[in-house]
């Protein structure tokens, strides 16, 4: 347990930062170390005895808005999270998003995975005004990223996902969002280890949607092909 505050002689952490100037990179982690970092310290060396054994693989967003054990009411050692550009699970092999599909269902043995997408994202933002297509047929690391995102554009245009009762949206981005959770799911389920596990009956897929507007997650519900609200828990009397 490392009780000197060994941050002190890091480099990225000048000792002539002016006291009015916005938070550096160590701010938030001396909080966490003089107030969470003791709450946490007991639930934290169980897992470091015993190892982790989440139930579940979480691939969302790296967009910063986006905060999976938030949403999920979750802590250390619950969720085994993908983030990437996009929630997107590549329909071809993608050695970072495969790799971490594999070790969670092969290795962990998860026996959900949830993909959530959420309003307002800039990939797919991105995806409609066609970055994909820029920068010729290289492309930059982003723009050849953004093309696994290709089969939502294509989805949206012939059977776009929707809220639960609702038309599909008219705003482009918000179907788009919709649809691509939808999408990712589809190629979750061609992954080797997730369609054999399917076979098995032992593994659940689940999509979810986030709007940030609202602080509301949404299910993909596949009966009703709708996102449905997800609704408080209701406390037992
Ligand atoms: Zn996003």
């Amino acid at each position: 347990m490392h009780s000197t505050p060994i941050t002190e002689t890091c480099p990225l952490s000048p000792p002539s930062v002016p006291a009015t100037a916005a938070p550096d990179a160590l701010t938030g982690i001396r909080d966490f170390q003089r107030h969470t970092a003791p709450l946490l310290r007991p639930e934290l060396a169980r897992l470091a005895r015993e190892g982790q054994s989440p139930s579940q693989l979480f691939i969302t967003c790296a967009d910063s808005r986006m905060v999976p054990n938030v949403i999920t009411n979750s802590g250390p050692g619950e969720l085994f999270t993908v983030r990437n550009i996009g929630n997107l699970v590549p329909p071809t092999a993608d050695d970072s998003v495969f790799a971490a599909v594999e070790y969670a269902v092969d290795v962990l043995n998860v026996r959900h995975i949830t993909v959530c997408g959420h309003s307002g994202c800039g990939a797919m933002q991105s995806l409609l005004h066609g970055a994909h297509r820029r920068d010729g047929r290289a492309g930059t690391p982003l723009t050849r990223w953004l093309r696994h995102g290709q089969d939502s554009l294509h989805r949206v245009r012939h059977t776009p996902a929707r809220f639960h009762g609702r038309p599909p949206s008219t705003d482009p981005l918000e179907r788009l969002c919709l649809t691509n959770v939808v999408q990712q799911l589809d190629n979750l389920r061609a992954h080797p280890s997730v369609a054999r596990r399917a076979e098995l009956g032992t593994i659940r897929l689940t999509g979810l949607y986030f709007e940030l507007t609202t602080a509301q997650t949404y299910v993909w519900s596949p009966g009703s092909r709708g996102f449905l609200p997800v609704r408080p828990r209701v406390a037992a009397a």
